[in-house]
């Protein structure tokens, strides 16, 4: 009788350089390809996302010839009834480490009884939880960590394509859907999707940009930077197939470390999953916000790109448009709704989850974490951005702004950052004093160096 398995996909949308592949054809003769369309993933993501990962979706079922399981349900109810159905002896993942995916792939090992799930490799090219201080605890400072990672080094890209396994025609599979539409209120106008879109942008950003990255990275008028995120985020390139096109210095090396952030916030959330929710410093629980309902106002005019400071509208605007926002502008705006408005990082995290198309609960948390000064290896709590001075030196021309806020077009040069003339009809004046917020912000803050409180985790 042949040997049949499981090949779960879930945030590893491709076919290259996928280890699992490789496990399963080792395991059995065929294989189905699956993905769960899981509720509790799906609700949380937002139009946006819902919209890239079911174009992802269609691009994977065309690679696979039409033989992409689609299903909907509770993953630990619904695998464990097709693994049965099908006589499957394996299920085949990369593994996950988010908060969610740990607990839903230990429900589902369990209920799998004899059935073994397989976790072969995760998103990561270090798999979370390895890299670890000398003494065993994990880094809680991002250069170290980093150095440790180079030495650490990855795999070599596994060669792998829709040929490396036989596939198993679901058709008369009766649980079997079709991959969901577009989300209707997604508006945004989204990167092509799947793995093909993911490596051509790869293979155009590597040949051109990414030799001039280390001097224009941070140029949101530029917008020089790989926009991998998003196919990062859904897995239709692996970080290893990036790392293994790269040299060892310049823009490169410059590059590689971007890629370790990514890897070090994975990591961060791996040891410490309550801090998606939750200040990483523990210290800054006490930190005195603005009210609900006085927030209420000055949060809609942050949502909208309504605030009067013109880089922070243009970036706002950008992440509604395009499900995306430059670097740069998102430590800005994070640093605004955090320290100019004193709003919890938590809701503009949130916002952000609901509209970034690459939304990823480690980089995106602790991204947040960051600029508020809550998270690891923070922006130290005395450094509030000036959106001003920030928009006139990262935006030295004024161009991000006026292709983002159309009621600034008529203001030529840099003075789109300051509007000398005061704001143009139609443009609102600056809701705040920003230097009235920062010397509150630093208030809050002091408050909470002078309890005395130490950094919980800084052992
Ligand atoms: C408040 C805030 C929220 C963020 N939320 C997210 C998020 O939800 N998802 C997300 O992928 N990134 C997030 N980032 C990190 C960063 O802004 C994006 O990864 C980057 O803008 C994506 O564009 P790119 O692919 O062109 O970046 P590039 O500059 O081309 O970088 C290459 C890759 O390196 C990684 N990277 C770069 N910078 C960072 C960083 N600071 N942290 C983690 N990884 C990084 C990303 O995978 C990125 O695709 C956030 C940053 C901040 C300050």
């Amino acid at each position: 009788m042949e040997r049949n398995a499981i090949v779960w996909f879930r945030r590893d949308l491709r076919l290259s350089d996928l280890p699992t592949l490789l496990a399963a054809a080792d395991a059995a003769e065929r294989s189905l390809a699956l993905f769960v369309l899981d509720d509790a993933l799906l609700a949380p993501s937002g139009a946006v996302r819902r919209t890239f990962l079911f174009r992802c979706l269609r691009a994977l079922d065309a690679e696979l010839g039409g033989r992409l399981m689609v299903v909907r349900g509770e993953p630990d109810k619904i695998v464990p009834a097709l693994a049965a159905e099908i006589d499957a002896q394996t299920v085949h993942v990369s593994a996950d480490f988010g908060p969610y995916g740990a607990r839903r792939d230990a429900a589902v090992a369990e209920a799998l009884g004899s059935t073994a799930l397989v976790a072969t490799g995760s998103p990561y090219a270090v798999t979370p939880g390895r890299i670890r201080k000398r003494d065993g605890t994990p880094y809680r400072v991002f250069t170290p960590f980093r150095k440790a990672w180079i030495e650490h080094g990855w795999r070599a890209p596994a060669r792998t394509d829709a040929a490396t396994v036989t596939w198993l025609d679901p058709s008369g599979l009766s649980s079997r859907l079709p991959v969901p539409p577009d989300d209707d209120q997604s508006a945004a106008a989204l990167p092509p999707a799947g793995e093909s879109a993911a490596l051509s942008r790869w293979h155009e950003f590597r040949d051109s940009d990414l030799r001039s990255y280390r001097d224009e990275r941070d140029r949101p008028d530029i917008d020089s930077t790989s926009h991998m995120s998003v196919y990062l985020k859904y897995g239709c390139v692996h970080p290893r197939t990036l790392l293994h096109d790269l040299r060892g210095d310049g823009d490169d090396a410059t590059f590689r470390s971007e890629l370790a952030w990514r890897e070090f916030y994975a990591d961060v959330l791996h040891h410490h999953p309550e801090t998606a929710r939750r200040n990483y410093d523990r210290r800054f629980d006490a930190i005195d916000y603005t009210p609900w309902p006085e927030a209420n106002e000055p949060f809609t005019a942050w949502k909208s790109g309504c605030t009067g400071f013109p880089i922070v509208d243009a970036g706002m605007r950008q992440l509604l448009a395009e499900g995306w926002m430059h670097n740069r502008v998102r430590m800005i705006t994070a640093s605004f709704l955090t320290k100019d408005l004193h709003i919890p990082w938590r809701w503009g995290a949130r916002h952000f989850m609901r509209h970034l198309a690459d939304g990823d609960l480690a980089s995106n948390q602790h991204g947040w974490q960051w600029t508020a000064g809550t998270g690891t290896d923070a922006a130290p709590y005395f450094r509030v951005f000036n959106p001003t001075t920030q928009g006139q030196k990262f935006d030295p021309h004024g161009d991000y702004v006026r292709r983002w806020v159309p009621e600034l077009r008529g203001i030529s040069g840099k003075a789109v950052h300051t509007l000398p003339g005061g704001p143009p009809s139609g443009y609102p004046k600056p809701i705040v004093d920003h230097q009235h917020e920062r010397r509150v912000a630093l208030e809050h803050y002091a408050a909470i160096t002078n309890r005395g409180g130490s950094n919980t985790r800084s052992s």
